[in-house]
């Protein structure tokens, strides 16, 4: 799958659209989803162009992929929510594909947190 440079995270990305950022480096952004499913739920982004997780594990340099799991971390401590420094846990999430149900073709990943989250999966429903 090519990579859409029209895709709305391109556009916050380039300035074109707001968005509430938390984190932001050289390699990444991490910002609030707009829809939020609970008390902590933000979006971590690389810069890079890749268009899912499976895309940005096997074609992103090293040094960008250091730096997204680091800074993923880095969120969920900032948000209060990481077990390493006090908090109650939070869950990852990345969607990829149709059958992932992603709608927004730039990788990101989901933290969430700051309440119980239930078990991971249910039957799928919708
Ligand atoms: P996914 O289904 O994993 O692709 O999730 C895309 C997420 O992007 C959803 O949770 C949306 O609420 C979120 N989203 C869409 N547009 C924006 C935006 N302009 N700012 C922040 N989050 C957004």
């Amino acid at each position: 799958m090519t990579y859409d440079d029209d895709n709305i995270f391109a556009k916050i990305l380039r300035g074109e659209i707001p968005n509430r950022t938390v984190l932001e480096n050289e390699h990444v952004l991490a910002f609030h989803d707009i829809s939020e499913q609970a008390p902590t739920h933000v979006l971590v982004i690389p810069k890079g162009k890749y268009v899912s997780f499976d895309d940005f594990a096997a074609n992103a340099r090293d040094e960008e992929i250091v730096a997204f799991i680091r800074a993923a971390g880095q969120v969920a401590s900032d948000e209060g929510v990481a077990p390493s420094t006090g908090g109650e846990g939070f869950r990852i999430i990345a969607n990829a594909g149709k059958n992932g149900v992603q709608e927004v073709p730039h990788f990101h990943l989901h933290v969430l947190g700051g309440r119980w989250l239930g078990r991971m999966l249910k039957k799928a429903e919708e």
